[in-house]
């Protein structure tokens, strides 16, 4: 491997393998991508069914929780993050999403200039091919496969037939103009396989000779003189390595990683990084804080049909699905059972919707079963409740000098009343919901946490006792103006240096009211083009 490269980026994750790959059409320049993980060849990685198993092994997950969150009964709460190539668009659960267009015009009111909703909608636009086709909301030939949820159960049908019976809208497509409403995601997968940032980006980049591509090698130290990143460590195999950098590097670890390794290098709160025997290098107060994840509460109904899952978990029957998925990409095992998103308000006068409910056909403890071997699972929909713009804000910090070790993390989840209290009006709502017709042909009663779980204070009970979260962090590298909490400008760039970058989901500002992949994709493009334009005017001088 060559001793220098123009550009190093940082995390093979869903930004990281988008800028490596893009920058790498630059053909005179040579890149380097370091990622921590494996590579994902994995058949759990590729089949979406397979997507509960994923979580539930922890295989490509850097087993990362949170320290006991005071709010939340003091339980350490997972935070689940990829660690393999693709990163966590490698895990996650495939389900297509930008948020709402306000979202970004909120970007732009705390200084991110540049950033509203026109400003970013190109850069979505030029990352997917989506089955609907080019449009003035999507893009039909970029290089990711986004296509559509194919609905496996009658329960979606009811769903829709309920909210007009109430009045809200129907969305047939929440990125292509209403973000509102009862809908289905598209998801991202291409000919019934997981489509990451790794198989959309990267794999077609991979034969050129300018890219390079390591895995397994964990970054511990960015080495900067006078104002620039020069070399970037990591360790593989055991041993240290180093690698000299020529123009820039992107950091793309994702939210815990990248304010992580910035404190690790002596960039961050000075008095953080001198308590754990750091030498400062840049006091950015900012670096670890405005840590925002979605709170997520889930509650279940026993139904009074059968709405199929069960039905597909006969292990002949699954086995059967399995191998019709190997053969032609289709079928059971090649999506995941999900009834319906709802995006919806908790006061009418918002002007986005505040909470969304994701509606699952099925239990999520549902089982593989055979006749008289082991029984299934009961009958079951499942609501997972999320509050979409959480007034909580946690930070990451230091918990040594140790660059193997992990980071303390601290949502302070709930820490706000009013994000309790609209997960209680999410809660009610629901229950409202299915006793609405048609929906309420389905559901014979509420299993969990149970009809005797009314009154506020026991709804804030059960909340703070289950509360986790839709493992969507963001903002811990905040973009912005030159304050005391920005980490990197409008530009992506670090303040105090030259040539360095972050580019992942930690530089949003606040966080969308949607699914976090899409926007981690559009921020890694955005990254990729304001280096290419650099270079480019740079050449033409
Ligand atoms: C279980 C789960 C389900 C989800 N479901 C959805 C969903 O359905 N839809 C959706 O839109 N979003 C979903 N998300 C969120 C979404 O996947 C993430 O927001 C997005 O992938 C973040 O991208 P990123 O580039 O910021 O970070 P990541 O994709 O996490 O990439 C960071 C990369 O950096 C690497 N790295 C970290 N530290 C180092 C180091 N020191 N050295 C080298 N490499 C390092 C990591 O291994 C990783 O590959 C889900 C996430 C999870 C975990």
């Amino acid at each position: 491997m060559p001793e220098e490269f123009d550009f190093v980026v940082i995390g093979g994750g869903s930004a990281g393998c988008t800028v490596a790959a893009r920058l790498s059409e630059m053909s005179d320049c040579t890149v380097l991508l370091i990622e921590a993980g494996p590579g994902d060849k994995s058949f759990f990685i590729r089949m979406p069914l397979a997507y509960r198993m994923l979580r539930k092994s922890n295989l490509y997950d850097w087993g990362l929780s949170t320290e006991a969150e005071l709010y939340a009964d003091n339980r350490s709460i997972p935070a689940a993050r990829g660690k393999v190539l693709g990163g966590s668009s490698s895990v996650n659960g495939m389900m297509y999403s930008r948020g709402h267009p306000r979202d970004y015009d909120r970007w732009v009111q705390l200084g991110a200039t540049g950033w509203s909703h026109d400003e970013v909608l190109p850069f979505f636009k030029k990352s997917e091919a989506n089955w609907r086709g080019e449009s003035p909301w999507h893009g039909g030939d970029g290089p990711m496969s986004v296509t559509k949820l194919d609905d496996q159960t009658p329960l979606t049908q009811a769903l829709w037939d309920t909210a007009r019976e109430l009045g809200y809208p129907v969305s047939e497509d929440f990125e292509g103009g209403l973000h509102d409403g009862f809908g289905l995601p598209d998801l991202t997968t291409r000919n019934g396989r997981r489509e990451s940032a790794s198989s959309a980006f990267l794999a077609p980049a991979r034969s050129r000779k300018n890219l390079t591509v390591i895995t397994s090698a964990h970054v511990t130290r960015l080495e900067t003189h006078a104002g620039r990143v020069t070399q970037v460590h990591y360790v593989k195999n055991g041993r240290p390595q180093s690698v000299n950098v020529a123009q820039e590097v992107v950091l793309c670890g994702g939210s815990y990683a990248s304010p992580h390794l910035l404190m690790l290098s002596g960039i961050g709160p000075v008095e953080h990084l001198q308590e754990h025997g750091i030498t400062p290098v840049i006091d950015l107060p900012g670096v670890g804080q405005n840590l925002q994840e979605h709170p997520l509460v889930g509650t279940t109904f026993r139904t009074k049909k059968e709405l199929g899952v069960n039905r597909h978990l006969r292990a002949d029957r699954l086995t059967g699905s399995v191998l019709s998925w190997m053969l032609t990409g289709k079928g059971f095992a090649a999506s995941f059972p999900l009834s319906a998103i709802i995006y919806h308000r908790s006061s009418p006068d918002l002007e986005r919707p505040d909470l969304e409910s994701v509606v699952m056909p099925t239990s999520i403890d549902a089982r593989v079963w055979f006749p008289g071997i082991l029984s299934p699972k009961e009958e079951m929909l499942t609501v997972l409740n999320v509050v979409l713009h959480p007034d909580s804000r946690g930070e990451v910090t230091l918990k040594s000098s140790d660059p193997l070790a992990s980071p303390a993390i601290r949502f302070n989840i709930l820490q706000a009343q009013t994000d309790v209290d609209r997960m209680k009006f999410n809660i009610r709502w629901y229950r409202e919901l299915v006793k609405t017709s048609p929906l309420s042909d389905f559901v014979e009663d509420e299993a969990f946490p149970g009809s005797g779980i009314q009154s506020d204070q026991d709804l804030e009970k059960f909340i703070r006792s289950t509360v986790t979260t839709a493992q969507h962090p963001v903002g811990t590298c905040r973009m912005g103006p030159a304050d005391a909490q920005s980490v990197v400008d409008t530009k992506l760039k670090v303040y105090g240096l030259e040539n360095l970058l972050v580019a992942d989901a930690s530089v949003m500002p606040e966080l969308i009211g949607g699914h976090t992949n899409a926007p981690s994709i559009m921020i890694g493009e955005r990254a990729a083009q304001f280096i290419q334009d650099k270079y480019v005017s740079r050449s033409r001088a």
